[in-house]
């Protein structure tokens, strides 16, 4: 088997006394797409924190068969790994363009520069037609958009998705992952933290359930969507 894009070992992280994720091993093929679902304060967020430096932790961590011990978020940016934060995180006083401009720098005055935000506004159409509005008064759905493409000026190999659909309208939502499944298409691995149990699993290859901090069980996400625990706490009746 090849090795997998990004691979988890025993991860924790720790708030003080509060042991936010505990022990969690998982791993993203390349090429995939791998959900993690769980209810609210399960650890997800910290999860995706700690994959991308931003927050201390235990444990190991391997980004296409290199450690990822000791390496900065920066240095983890410059390798393939990119960020959609769950609050988005924009610069609501500088324009469309412009944040997207912020998030390729290291590219930037590059052809490859160039192509990427091309690549941007084709796969975002409403974005390019608000290239030069202040990214505050974007609609919910646009800002999503927008911290999406800002990720992906960086061309990361993997990108991780911090509860992409909340908040949003059901058909926003379907038009976001609708992006992410082309996404996937294009060669970029996606890892998905949402509490839209149904429809991450109907996009995923794979799927982690985490509560209180632990891996309680995983699966393909087609035979998650037959589990009776996973209907149960997660789907509700079909
Ligand atoms: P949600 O879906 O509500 O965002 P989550 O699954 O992403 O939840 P986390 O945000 O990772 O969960 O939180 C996991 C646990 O860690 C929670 O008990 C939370 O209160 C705690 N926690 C998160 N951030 C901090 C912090 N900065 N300081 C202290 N405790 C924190």
């Amino acid at each position: 088997m090849s090795v997998p894009l990004l691979s988890v070992e025993r991860l924790c992280v720790a708030y003080g006394r509060v042991e936010a994720v505990r022990d969690v091993s998982l791993a993203v093929p390349q090429g995939s797409i791998v959900a993690i679902l769980g209810p609210n304060g399960a650890g997800k967020t910290s999860l995706l924190g700690a994959i991308m430096g931003v927050l201390r932790s235990r444990g190991r961590a391997a980004f296409d068969g290199q450690p990822l011990e000791g390496r900065r978020v920066e240095q983890r940016v410059a390798d393939g790994m990119s960020l959609v934060p769950e609050k988005r995180e924009l610069f609501v006083t500088m324009s469309v363009e412009d944040n997207l401009r912020l998030g390729g720098f290291r590219r930037r005055g590059s052809a490859e520069f160039g192509r990427t935000l091309e690549e941007m506004w084709r796969l975002f159409p409403r974005l390019q037609e608000r290239r030069a509005q202040l990214a505050g008064t974007l609609s919910g759905g646009e800002r999503q958009m927008l911290a999406m493409a800002r990720a992906l000026m960086s061309r990361p190999r993997l990108l991780m998705l911090d509860e992409p659909s909340l908040g949003l309208a059901p058909l926003i939502v379907k038009d976001i992952f609708r992006t992410v499944a082309e996404l996937r298409r294009t060669g970029v691995s996606i890892l998905l933290v949402e509490q839209n149990a149904r429809a991450a699993l109907e996009l995923a290859d794979y799927g982690y359930v985490l509560e209180n901090g632990c891996v309680v069980l995983e699966g393909p996400a087609s035979e998650l969507r037959q589990d009776e625990r996973v209907i149960a706490a997660y789907l509700g009746i079909k």
